[in-house]
């Protein structure tokens, strides 16, 4: 099997790579290392199965060297290029569109080309601040157009639009996964999703900013469960969309006191004003992953969390 993962280098990509790469599959990673490091990729850069190339997914595929990896075929394409956390985005509004509809036209033009199956890994987001709850994948979503997270919200939603109708009109093998609230190791500390600014504050013996009154919700997803359901999804040839994610549900307030019990941390917590459009709950139904991959995340939030706060902890001994 010869994957190509699009955004590879990045915080989900890189442990897509090498579970992957474990399985005894062949992975071109291809990424522009706009919010990713060839750090994360480790001991991938020299494994005889594994390429990594500079790419732009928006530019599409044709520079010599990105056709030169791809030549000997594909036979699955995982689209997961895009800046992902607010940070990110509000940072590269322009960039975060431009991956999520020129990048993804180019990985499906990829895929149909290679009569490959490709995977769009679409959010949560596409929910925006939801009215049912939890999400289901057949509710719509209330979403602006145009606030400062349209840039990444409608991104991914025509993305999927754009997957779906590849499908209709081309026939190519699509599957689409809406994932939610994922955190793990390889996160950046300053990459402003919830629980690595946490993690980094209560290390810090910072103060942990919790926005609002806190009450909002978060369903955290450990990475590798998440991984693990994001290739059950592509082995099953299911279009989509399916939720992904953890439906255990806690409270941003709930979020920042295990993370002050679990890194021992004499922080206290302060208030913070809340973002415009944050969404005031997340929790994805995951009935249809259930009933059709067989998939449920594994790893408690408690165990999840001690192993994010270890890879923080041994992270800033290394650079100190
Ligand atoms: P990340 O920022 O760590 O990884 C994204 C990767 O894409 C980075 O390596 C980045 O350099 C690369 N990239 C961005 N634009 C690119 C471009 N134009 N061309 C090539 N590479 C590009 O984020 P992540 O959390 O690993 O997210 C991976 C994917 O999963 C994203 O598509 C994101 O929208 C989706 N997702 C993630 C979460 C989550 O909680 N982590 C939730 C929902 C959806």
């Amino acid at each position: 099997m010869r994957a190509v993962v699009t955004g590879g280098a990045g915080f989900v990509g890189s442990r897509v790579c090498e579970v992957l790469i474990n399985s005894g599959a062949e992975v071109v990673c291809l990424d522009n290392l706009l919010t990713g490091a060839t750090a994360n990729l480790g001991g991938l850069l020299g494994h005889p199965a594994f390429r990594f190339e500079h790419c732009d997914v928006a530019d599409g595929f044709g520079s010599r060297a990105v056709a030169a990896a791809l030549r000997p075929g594909v036979d699955l394409v995982l689209h997961l290029a895009s800046p992902a956390s607010p940070v990110d985005y509000l940072e590269h509004p322009i960039e975060t569109l431009d991956a999520g509809s020129r990048g993804t036209r180019a990985a499906l033009e990829l895929a149909e080309r290679h009569d490959a199956r490709l995977v769009l890994a679409s959010t949560s987001e596409v929910y925006g601040d939801p009215q049912v709850h939890p999400q289901t994948e057949d509710y719509w979503g209330n979403v602006s157009s145009v606030g400062p997270r349209s840039v990444y919200d409608e991104s991914k939603r025509f993305g999927e639009a754009l997957t779906a109708g590849y499908r209709r009109a081309h026939g190519t093998d699509t599957g689409i996964v809406r994932i939610f609230n994922t955190y793990g190791p390889r996160m950046r500390e300053r990459d402003g999703r919830v629980v690595p600014t946490f993690v980094r504050q209560a290390l810090a013996g910072e103060p942990l900013t919790i926005a609002g009154d806190g009450s909002q919700t978060r369903s955290l997803c450990y990475v590798d469960d998440l991984v693990d359901g994001l290739l059950a999804f592509a082995r099953s040839g299911h279009p989509g969309p399916m939720n992904l994610g953890n439906p255990h549900e806690l409270t941003v307030r709930r979020i920042a006191e295990d993370v002050i019990r679990a890194t021992g941390s004499r922080s206290r917590t302060e208030h913070v004003e809340r973002p415009v459009d944050d969404p005031g709950m997340r929790c994805p139904d995951i009935t249809l992953a259930r009933t059709e991959l067989g998939w449920a995340p594994r790893v408690a939030w408690a165990d999840g969390l001690a192993r994010t706060v270890s890879w923080f902890r041994s992270r800033s001994r290394g650079a100190a």
